[in-house]
């Protein structure tokens, strides 16, 4: 039985006091002994704010991004050694915003999930297809290269510490949401192709959705059976939105 992971990615989003708002009314509605996973991943600059916050709580920590080795002459960024000292057990990997906008390639986003599980930190490693790729039929060809580009170099064990996020492009912050069963068949491709490398990964790695997933829709994307949780954003930033998603996810069980 894989325990669903319900994770908001706050993206650039938040002052002190707003940040300060959400993570007390994400506490406050949490259940102390909750039966699913609760992540939130704040901007760099919040996160030993949100990590005190959250001192007495089930809910998790974990960061954006991260570069690669402990530290060095590489200005602006943040290593995963340093995520892991301010209290982040997870850390998104190759979100597509990252892969888009900043030009992260195959090989560094291989890089980056490495150097995660070297720091000691969970990586939540996002894929998915843009809407150009959808329709020309190219999904599962560019779900393999993402895939496979991190099994080759990091190897299929390293998968074992990994959650897996399904995150259509043309889906995310866009208000269109991929449908249950669309949804579904790339889970269960995904799954599938782990399972060409080791079968009882695959029956175990939890593969979360991500694109517009909120409170309206959660219940019947949690319900499908190869749909582990969600990675979400909008819906992420509103603490009674987020808790619906995290119920709609416990009612899932
Ligand atoms: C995301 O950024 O990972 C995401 C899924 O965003 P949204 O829920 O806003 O589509």
């Amino acid at each position: 039985m894989r325990k669903p992971l319900i994770a908001g990615n706050w993206k650039m989003h938040g002052s002190l006091p707003q940040v300060d708002t959400l993570v007390q009314g994400i506490t406050q509605g949490a259940k102390a002994d909750p039966k699913i996973d609760i992540l939130v991943l704040p901007t760099f600059i919040h996160l030993a704010q949100v990590h005190a916050l959250l001192s007495h709580s089930p809910v998790m920590l974990g960061a954006q991004n991260l570069y690669l080795g402990q530290q060095g002459a590489f200005t602006g960024e943040v290593s995963g050694t340093m995520l892991k000292e301010v209290g982040c057990q997870f850390v998104l990997i190759g979100h597509s915003e990252r892969r888009h906008l900043f030009h992260e390639d195959l090989a560094l986003v291989a890089a980056k999930f490495k150097a995660a599980l070297e720091a000691g930190l969970k990586p939540i490693l996002c894929i998915g297809e843009t809407q150009q790729e959808r329709e020309q039929n190219q999904t599962e060809t560019v779900i393999r290269s993402q895939l496979e580009s991190v099994i080759q170099f990091a190897g299929i064990s390293a998968l074992q510490q990994a959650v897996i996020a399904y995150e259509p492009v043309w889906a995310i912050g866009t208000g269109l949401t991929a449908t249950p069963e669309q949804a579904q068949t790339v889970h269960a491709t995904i799954r599938g192709l782990i399972a060409q490398n080791n079968v009882d990964l695959a029956d175990t790695i939890r593969i979360l959705y991500g694109g517009s997933m909120k409170a309206e829709n959660a219940a019947s994307l949690l319900a499908m059976p190869d749909i582990d949780g969600g990675l979400i954003g909008g819906a992420s930033l509103n603490a009674a939105s987020f808790l619906a998603i995290c119920s709609a996810a416990e009612a899932s069980l």
